[in-house]
């Protein structure tokens, strides 16, 4: 028997429609370094129909990939939601990928507009003569003519594209399966891997967001939107926002600690998201100039572990509660987000809080071991997490259908890279990415753990922790230590600091003070190229006895 509902497509063009009209005095902010320059949702709507009319105008239709190449702003937001709404494929480029692999991805997914902010257009004019389906170039917020096109490449502004476009489009409602936009993963080891998001993914998973069990968006919120648009489908805040009637401040290139302040100052967010070294530099300045903050109600914090250490600094300095969430590119990226059970008060919320979350109904997970039997949820063993779930990527794209990669998926399921234990009630912990695991005399460390510890020192700015090769023990830990501005400490006194948070044979002997961890394009500690440093001889390393 089916049921009398009506057959109605998850679509972004609805959402766009949505927002434009019933939302349609919400707005879009972007900061310019002294305030801010603001559209309603329904300047939005008309800036998003004169967009698509150009964008028809050079041929693109459903399914084709349409790249952006810019800053968080009103722009990329418009394009954010132009772009699917009128049936073609939004492709956010990372600005900070290596060139090699800009030009892989843009390739790969074969783009063939790319609408660039101008302060980035010298950095992209060195991609433009090798990315080979590119037919049109969009500079918003800068000169077109400082950008030399390529032979069959045209170029134009943004603004005097759009000025001659009607601000209506007749905005296609397509099969809610059929591809929204693609983020590639920001990986460090070999090409990255794309993941295309449909309209019904990205719909369900924006209720997500916006629902109390993930991060709650209400028409009263004002949501700064530091994670870029780039990264991670911009953790589904951009949807979540048109859904929910949240105003959105978006931060432009002003992302240094210094300007992220003073636009708070001025803006008053209530929400915000960022990946935890913006966090550690916000805590920073913050201890530098001190600043009320509390109109935060919630700052989401994911991509990397969060040290409990930091969570309690903003809720105890500054009354900023710092939610805790797990995702990946793979996943849209909401997973687990670690709002506590109720009922729960003191240290046993704070042990909720530091956790990566509670997984959603709509999203399954579970453990598997090295043998490939599935553990149980004890909250004790420990397995690779797998996940499956209707915004979870079932391939990585290729142009000649997804590729199922059996490294990469298990039976249907998303094989995450991520090890870790499930409590009977759904919380997951993370101890590691797999690749980082330390097993030393066959036992297994947490860099994680370690690194949690260590950043809980007042000396101490970041910490990485990667397994070296030793002798004895197979591999062992080393601390890369960068310590605060103006403040000491020798090996022996952190080692101190960790003993009675250790078991004595996990205690690190190794460690070495740098002055910046490596960090991926997305701001994450690149490990891979602490690994190579410590390989090459770059790093001194101490090592206590
Ligand atoms: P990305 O696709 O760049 O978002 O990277 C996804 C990966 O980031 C995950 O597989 C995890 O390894 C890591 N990650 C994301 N959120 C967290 C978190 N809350 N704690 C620890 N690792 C995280």
């Amino acid at each position: 028997m089916l049921s009398t509902m009506q057959d109605e497509p998850l679509s972004l063009a609805t959402l766009l429609k949505y927002a434009s009209t019933f939302q349609g005095e919400s707005t879009v902010s972007t900061w310019t370094g002294s305030g801010v320059r603001t559209m309603t949702y329904r300047e939005m709507g008309a800036e998003a129909a004169r967009l698509a009319n150009a964008l028809r105008g050079f041929g693109i239709g459903v399914g084709d990939r349409v790249g952006t190449f810019m800053w968080n702003n009103n722009e990329h937001m418009v394009a954010y939601i132009a772009v699917p709404a009128m049936g073609a494929v939004l492709h956010a480029l990372n600005i900070r990928l290596f060139p090699e692999q800009l030009v892989y991805v843009a390739n790969h997914a074969e783009d063939q507009v790319v609408i660039v902010d101008g302060s980035l257009v010298p950095m992209f004019a060195q991609y433009l003569p090798n990315l080979k389906t590119v037919r049109h170039v969009i500079v918003a917020n800068g000169d077109a003519s400082t950008l030399q096109a390529p032979e069959g490449v045209q170029v134009h502004s943004y603004t005097e594209l759009l000025a001659a476009q009607p601000d209506t489009f007749d905005f296609p409602v397509i099969d809610e399966r059929s591809a929204a936009a693609m983020c590639y993963t920001s990986g460090t080891t070999g090409d990255p891997k794309g993941v295309v998001y449909s309209h019904r993914s990205n719909w369900l998973h924006a209720m997500q967001v916006c629902s109390p069990m993930g991060m709650g968006f209400t028409g009263s919120d004002n949501v700064l939107a530091i994670v870029p648009l780039f990264h991670a489908n911009a953790w589904g805040l951009p949807y979540a926002a048109l859904m929910s009637g949240a105003n959105v401040l978006m931060p432009d290139r002003f992302l240094q600690p210094g300007p992220l302040l003073e636009m708070m100052a001025d803006q008053l967010p209530t929400f915000a998201a960022a990946v935890p070294t913006i966090w550690g530099g916000v805590l920073a300045g913050l201890a530098a100039k001190p600043q009320d903050i509390s109109h935060l109600r919630t700052a989401v914090v994911g991509g990397s572990a969060v040290p409990p250490s930091m969570m309690r600094a903003f809720q105890e300095q500054h009354g900023v509660r710092i939610l805790h969430a797990w995702g990946m590119t793979e996943t849209s990226p909401l997973g687990s987000v670690a709002h506590p059970p109720a009922g729960v008060t003191g240290e046993e919320e704070w042990e909720y809080r530091y956790t990566q979350g509670r997984f959603p109904a709509s999203v399954q997970a579970r453990l598997v071991g090295d043998d490939g039997a599935v553990v149980p949820n004890d909250g004790e063993s420990l397995g690779e997490l797998e996940v499956r779930g209707p915004w979870i990527t079932a391939s990585y794209y290729s142009p000649d259908g997804g590729v199922i990669d059996p490294d990469k998926f298990d039976d249907g399921w998303l094989r995450t890279g991520d090890v870790g234990k499930i409590s009977p009630n759904g919380y997951l912990t993370l101890v590691d990415r797999s690749k980082d695991v330390i097993k030393s005399g066959g036992e297994w460390i947490s860099s994680v753990d370690l690194e949690n510890a260590v950043i809980g020192h007042p000396s101490v700015a970041e910490a990485a922790v990667i397994g070296v090769p030793d002798e004895k023990w197979d591999e062992r830990p080393l601390v890369a230590v960068v310590l605060a501005e103006g403040a000491e400490a020798k090996a022996e006194e952190l080692r101190d600091f960790l003993a009675d948070k250790f078991a004595k044979w996990q205690l690190p002997e190794r460690w070495t003070f740098i002055a910046e961890v490596p960090k991926t394009s997305v701001g994450k500690f690149d490990k891979k190229r602490l690994r190579a440093q410590y390989a090459d001889g770059d790093l001194t390393v101490t090592t206590l006895s």
